[in-house]
């Protein structure tokens, strides 16, 4: 969970005025409102990593939605509502008991806890493992260790007390009736709130997935999946990056309209600005850097088009979303509209849970495509370039805050071998597995990136060669004790490292240079070890 409990409860409160408020003033505006309320609350549970909570969430606005579809009068029949209330009694309930279990009163544990993040080392993810065959996920179990990863197996007799919530539930299915499996996971679906059911082992045809996902489960393995590739999947879970809000520029000349769309957006957690003179536009997008452009499609002296049309001259605008809004149905002039750089078209008076829907699910591809701009695909590090930019912003950082900053080359030895001998894939997945270490044990103010094909650059940033050392070595140690398993048998590997620490007027080139040339020390002195620092 990336939201503490606080944060959850005013939410939740929230909520549950609104409906509150929706019953009082029977009417369709009201329960539009509220329509707008769950979906918002739907979204929040699954961004703060709540998918226990977010599966009944999704319940109750599924529910809403169909009453909404079949609206017709003045207000909800009795019936219905009381159906929804009991419903939402029950979501109520299950938000409670999870407050209580995680509200913890203990402020020496609180502060253990955030003194932790600063530590080298993040706390470790727990996760479960519901199996009858443990043996054969050992090596899952080791490999999760080496990545912080704390995996509890559990045997059939999971009912073991747990006072904190598994990161993960992983339940096997190898050996299970199906409608075993399905009473297991509906049973830990119920028990935990925050944490993520995969299902593994799992027969591979479509109505077994369909099934599992729909009593629980959050991802599913089908039988013959790769570890690596439920590991993959582990990793991503258990690491904590969030993703910063939603930003939409709103460009809308009539002030009513900017109100209502501002707060609809806000209604869910989408961060807006508005202007509404088109000619700010530029300007606009420059200060406020956002992922998609909410625009009016008439405005005086110039049509919404006319302004996409502008903002599409822009190199760096050129794949910014932009979603029209107009009171005028016309087909052709949507045709148009897309035609000349537009994304999407909705009709005045919009529907405020399309809208923001719409407008979510827009950023999101657009989020996708642009972190394939900076990212490396294999790791999912900074790839090349991007590592450059950043080593050169923090190089500045430091030089301004007069703070210490190292930076660290890293190179798989003996790797042309890993290649020669498994296979291209084994060496990818050998890649793979230092680049999760790297991220998995690193601070979030660090930066990795994958530099060339099996090297790797690291910025440490407020950390001196000393602590750069000490905290690289460990990772080193574990990385060496890795094993990489292969049909029946299994490998290690190793990798070497060089060190440099920032010394005034040296340039970021430099230091990387220096950092190569310790790198290339530590491989002529046999390899597997660190040099400077
Ligand atoms: P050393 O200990 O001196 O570093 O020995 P090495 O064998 O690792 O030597 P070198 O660094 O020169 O070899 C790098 C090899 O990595 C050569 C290249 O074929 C391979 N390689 C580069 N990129 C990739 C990749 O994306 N995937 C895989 N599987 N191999 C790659
Ligand atoms: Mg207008
Ligand atoms: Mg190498
Ligand atoms: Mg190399």
């Amino acid at each position: 969970m990336s939201c503490s409990p606080a944060e959850l409860k005013r939410k939740s409160d929230e909520f549950f005025d609104k409906w509150n408020a929706c019953k009082a003033h029977p009417g369709i505006d009201g329960f539009v409102e509220f329509a707008v309320a769950v979906s918002s609350f739907t979204e929040f549970l699954d961004a703060k990593g709540l998918p226990g909570l977010h599966q009944s969430a999704r319940a109750v606005e599924q529910q809403v939605l169909s009453l909404l579809d079949r609206w017709n009068g003045d207000s909800l029949p009795a019936v219905s509502e009381a159906e929804l209330d009991s419903q939402i009694e029950d979501f109520r309930t299950r938000i409670s008991a999870f407050l209580e279990e995680n509200n913890d009163p203990n402020p020496e544990r609180r502060l253990h806890q955030e003194a932790e993040v600063f530590s080298d080392l993040l706390p470790a993810k727990k996760i479960w493992l519901v199996t009858s065959t443990p043996e054969a996920w050992n090596e899952v179990v080791t490999q999760a260790g080496y990545f912080n990863i704390q995996v509890e197996v559990c045997g059939p007799h999971y009912d073991k007390q747990s006072t904190q919530e598994p990161t993960i539930v992983l339940v096997d299915a190898k050996g299970l009736e199906s409608t075993a499996f399905i009473v297991r996971v509906q049973a830990l679906r119920g028990r935990f709130s925050a944490s993520s059911i995969i299902g593994l082992q799992l027969p591979a045809d479509f109505d077994g997935l369909k099934l599992a996902l729909r009593v629980g489960c959050d991802y599913c393995f089908p039988q013959g999946t790769a570890q690596s590739v439920i590991m993959a999947r582990i990793v991503k879970l258990c690491s904590s990056e969030e993703e910063p809000p939603y930003r939409v520029l709103v460009v809308e000349d009539s002030k009513t309209a900017t109100a209502m769309i501002q707060r609809t957006l806000k209604e869910s957690a989408i961060e807006s600005m508005a202007i509404s003179r088109p000619q700010e536009v530029l300007t606009a997008l420059v200060k406020f850097q956002p992922d998609l452009v909410l625009m009016d499609m008439y405005m005086p002296g110039c049509t919404g088009v006319e302004v996409t049309r502008v903002i599409r001259q822009h190199e760096e605008f050129l794949s910014t979303p932009v979603v029209y809004l107009s009171a005028d149905t016309s087909i052709a002039l949507q045709v148009d509209a897309l035609r000349l750089g537009g994304d999407h078209f909705l009709t005045k008076p919009f529907n405020p849970v399309i809208l923001n829907a719409v407008v979510k699910s827009k950023i999101d591809r657009y989020r996708i495509l642009r972190r394939s701009m900076y990212l490396d695909s294999l790791t999912g590090l900074l790839n090349h370039t991007t590592s450059k930019q950043r080593l050169d912003a923090a190089v500045a950082a430091a030089v301004a805050d007069g703070t210490p900053l190292c930076v660290a080359m890293i190179d798989i030895d003996h790797f042309k071998r890993v290649n020669d001998t498994y296979g291209h894939p084994m060496g990818d997945q050998v890649i793979r597995s230092v680049a999760w270490l790297l991220k998995q044990r690193l601070r979030k103010t660090d930066a990795v990136g994958r530099y060339g094909g099996e090297e790797f650059v690291v910025i440490l940033p407020q950390a001196n060669a000393e602590r750069a050392r000490n905290l690289l070595d460990r990772i080193r140690i574990d990385f060496s004790h890795f094993s990489h398993p292969v049909k029946n048998t299994a490998f290690a590997c190793t990798f070497s490292c060089g060190i440099a620490q920032l010394a005034p007027g040296v340039s970021p080139q430099d230091l990387i240079k220096q950092a190569d040339t310790a790198l290339y020390e530590a491989k002529r002195k046999g390899r597997n070890q660190i040099v400077g620092g």
